[in-house]
């Protein structure tokens, strides 16, 4: 007698949760703002920031959570030396 008709198979491939892939976006050290653009030019080319005018060719590599706090810590700075 064979009846090795099985219709429930252990699938937990499909139980996946998704904590380990973090988004990540490209925001200012300085300010943290997104809203950047790469200009090429010379070797390297460099990052501008409309939002605090950084220009450099270093960013950061930011979770959502990090450029939330970037931008905090930026606008708590920019109310401290607004005088
Ligand atoms: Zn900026």
């Amino acid at each position: 007698m064979e009846n090795e008709f099985r219709e429930n198979e252990d699938v937990d491939l499909l139980d996946i949760e998704g904590d380990d892939l973090e988004e990540t976006v490209q925001v200012c050290p300085v300010c943290g703002s997104i809203d950047l653009y790469y200009e090429a030019g010379g070797v390297e080319g460099m990052y501008h920031c409309k939002h605090c005018g950084y220009i450099g060719s270093f960013i950061i590599e930011a979770n959502e959570e990090m450029a939330r706090l970037i931008r905090e810590e930026y606008e708590n700075k920019e109310r401290n030396t607004a005088l």
